[in-house]
């Protein structure tokens, strides 16, 4: 009988969690990885799979998801669009709240193969009625009745193995013209405080000031949808960042993608990464109106990090040591060493030449293409499903654009 199950045979193996960057072999035994190392022979593997050529790294962790399949608007298949693009782990941002948290953990939770964590919404129903933060949509903070930070504190303190923390959207449209949304703040604020996780915030059409938010946030919460181009930019007329932000970075607040269906505009990437002000983590806000475009998958939007600037290995850092780092799990994922579970991700860099376009359909050139070619969960290999053709031949969203307050000098066509 053969030592490993599988031999992932010479892979540029990169694992910044171990400063690793080298050729090597990863072997696999009953679900966990059993060894890293040069040569290892072939003949000891059930099975083989040749990574020459490719680049092997830690299952991929995105910290930004909607995954309340069926049950919310949002929700969509992670083990389709997740797993199936080398993401290994998902934190679901806050589509459950303390009334649908039983649900999201045994229909989504405990069935999908993907490992599903999650933030607790500050309001009891989570996104269960909510669509995108804008026009017709009703919000989780449209009446102060929803929310409740004793019930969510409580929903985490009871659910401590899959929750990472706590979420708040805030944006005017969904909090009762944003009469709310400061003290839905304030209650994220102290839930998370209580149970001593971080908060993540959505922060995007806001009444809530830059100096509040991310100015009262602590260190270890996550500010996501770091780079949208709305009222609520970090990025001023000046393209200079917000000093604000500044201070938050310097206090240990952390910076995330959250790409979604509006939070991805091209200028503000590239005016972040001119003032040195790169994210710390890279997600997708992967949800029902935008896994077909313009965010469709996390090796697309490490794909546009890598176009504005971004080297591979802050690519791979961003996408798997340190969202588990921001999480609190670094200890189980986000890193390949002999004994953890037995998430791996083989990932293909192709020489591409397409325009690629953000939420807003401003395009750019991208020359280089990180897909997922095989993913390893717990030890057992599972599908690659295909991504949607980009760029997407339907665009969706191009109303957006006249809403930015930083964006390109001319305004994009289809
Ligand atoms: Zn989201």
């Amino acid at each position: 009988m053969a030592r490993y199950d599988w031999i992932i045979k010479s892979g540029r193996v990169i694992d910044p969690a171990t400063t690793t960057d080298a050729t090597l072999d990863v072997a696999i035994a009953g679900g966990r990885v059993a060894a890293i190392a040069e040569d290892l022979p072939s003949a000891d593997g059930e099975q083989i799979y040749d990574a020459s050529g490719q680049i092997v790294a830690p299952g991929l962790v995105d910290i930004h998801t909607h995954g309340y399949y069926l049950a919310t608007p949002l929700g969509i298949d992670m083990d389709h669009y997740c797993l199936g693009r080398g993401v290994t782990t998902v934190v679901d941002a806050g589509s459950a709240g303390h009334d649908t948290f039983p649900g999201l953990r045994a229909y989504c939770i405990d069935r999908f193969r993907t490992r599903l964590l999650a933030f607790v919404n500050i309001s009891r129903g989570g996104l269960s009625f909510a669509a995108l933060a804008g026009g017709d949509a009703v919000g989780e903070l449209e009446s102060l009745k929803l929310l409740s930070e004793e019930a969510c504190a409580r929903t985490i303190d009871d659910n401590r193995d899959v929750c990472v923390g706590v979420k708040v959207r805030l944006t005017d449209s969904i909090a009762n013209d944003g009469r709310n949304e400061a003290e839905g703040y304030r209650m994220a604020i102290a839930a998370a405080r209580t149970v001593g996780l971080p908060l993540m915030v959505h922060h995007t059409f806001s009444t809530v000031p830059l100096e509040s938010c991310p100015g009262d946030m602590a260190n270890g919460d996550i500010y996501t949808h770091a780079l949208h181009g709305f009222r609520s930019t970090l990025v001023q007329s000046d393209r200079s960042i917000h000093p604000s932000a500044v201070a938050a970075r310097d206090n240990g607040v952390l910076f995330d993608v959250g790409h979604g269906a509006g939070a991805f505009s091209w200028t503000v990437a590239e005016a972040c990464m001119v003032a040195g002000f790169a994210p710390d983590t890279i997600s997708t806000d992967l949800h029902s109106l935008c896994h077909e475009g313009p965010a469709y998958d996390l090796t697309t939007v490490m794909t546009k990090m890598l176009a504005v600037g971004m080297s591979l290995e802050e690519v791979v850092a961003a996408s798997t040591a340190k969202p588990a780092a921001a999480i609190g799990w670094q200890g189980e994922i986000g890193s390949l060493q002999v004994g953890r579970e037995a998430d791996v991700v083989a990932l293909q860099l192709d020489d591409v030449d397409v325009e690629l376009e953000d939420s807003q359909q401003q395009k750019r050139r991208v020359r280089q293409r990180l897909r997922a070619t095989a993913v390893w969960r717990a030890g057992e290999r599972a599908a690659v499903t295909a991504p949607q053709a980009w760029p997407n031949p339907r665009p969706v969203h191009l109303d957006t654009w006249r809403q930015l307050e930083i964006r390109d000098e001319r305004e994009p066509i289809g």
